[in-house]
């Protein structure tokens, strides 16, 4: 028999652009775009030997301070879901057969069809997970 004991867990509740001073929280959409970055320097660092550096920004700051040197492309969003799904279901051929299954919670489109953008990706990203979670579709 297992016994349990409470135990206080401390997650992050906002976080506040260190450039512009936007505060983000889990409620907006903002939260998902932010940068966040943490790391301890080694010797002969810039910022001086063994220092500890840490910076949060929202999109906008990191595009306006770094997006002349970010590289951008757009993921295959069918293949990221194949490889999701081949994971869910344990099996590639299993896996692209259900890709090609039209979903009633897809508006009868099949997930490939579903995936080409990315509100329906994350359709089928929700779907795969329940699955994964044994949560009914
Ligand atoms: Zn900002």
């Amino acid at each position: 028999m297992l016994e349990y004991r409470e135990k206080a867990v401390l997650e992050v509740a906002a976080c506040t652009c260190d450039r512009c001073g936007l505060r983000m929280s889990p409620e907006d959409g903002e939260w998902h775009e932010r940068v966040s970055l943490a790391w301890r320097c080694g010797f002969h660092s810039v910022f001086g030997d063994c220092s500890e550096l840490s910076l949060d920004l929202c999109q906008h700051c990191v595009k306006a301070t770094l997006g002349e040197w970010i590289r951008v492309s757009q993921r295959d969003l069918g293949d990221g879901l194949l490889r999701l799904a081949t994971y869910v279901w344990y099996d590639a051929t299993d896996a692209d057969a259900w890709m090609r299954c039209p979903h009633p919670e897809l508006g009868g489109k099949t997930p490939y069809e579903a995936a080409t953008d990315a509100v329906g990706a994350e359709q089928v990203e929700a779907i795969l997970g329940r699955i994964l979670h044994g949560i009914p579709t």
